[in-house]
């Protein structure tokens, strides 16, 4: 999938509607559309990649501004103390269905999860 027909592209450039938390030049936060926890908060690149199999050397300050802006949102959010779950699905067996990289930040109850 390229950019130019992929739904979180569209929300960033405001074509579909979406509950926008966070953003700055590099990363954008919104919420799920079909929350899998009281707080669930997608966080994405501003840039279109695809998945994590694409990521380079040259992504490596941005993947870690994915993660100071999760810390942010969770704080932000009220769940920085009770935790929270960060997620990245990539590909098919990772359970991945939109193909612009994102993290997923799940929290505000204690979740089933394969890996407890
Ligand atoms: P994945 O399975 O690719 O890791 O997660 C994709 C996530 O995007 C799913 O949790 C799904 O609910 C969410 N999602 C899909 N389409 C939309 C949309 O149009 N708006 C929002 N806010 N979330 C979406
Ligand atoms: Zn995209």
């Amino acid at each position: 999938m390229n950019k130019t027909d992929c739904i979180f592209c569209k929300i960033l450039a405001g074509e579909i509607p979406s509950t926008q938390v966070y953003r700055d030049e590099q990363v954008t936060a919104f919420r799920d559309i079909h929350p899998a926890a009281p707080t669930h908060v997608l966080i994405i690149p501003n840039r279109h990649i695809s998945s994590v199999n694409d990521v380079t050397e040259a992504d490596e300050g941005l993947m870690g501004h994915l993660f100071t802006a999760a810390k942010q949102i969770a704080k932000a959010e009220g769940i920085a103390e009770s935790g929270y779950r960060l997620i990245i699905n990539t590909g098919p067996d990772g359970g991945q269905e939109v193909f612009h990289l994102h993290l997923h930040l799940l929290g505000g109850q204690r979740m089933r999860h394969p890996m407890g």
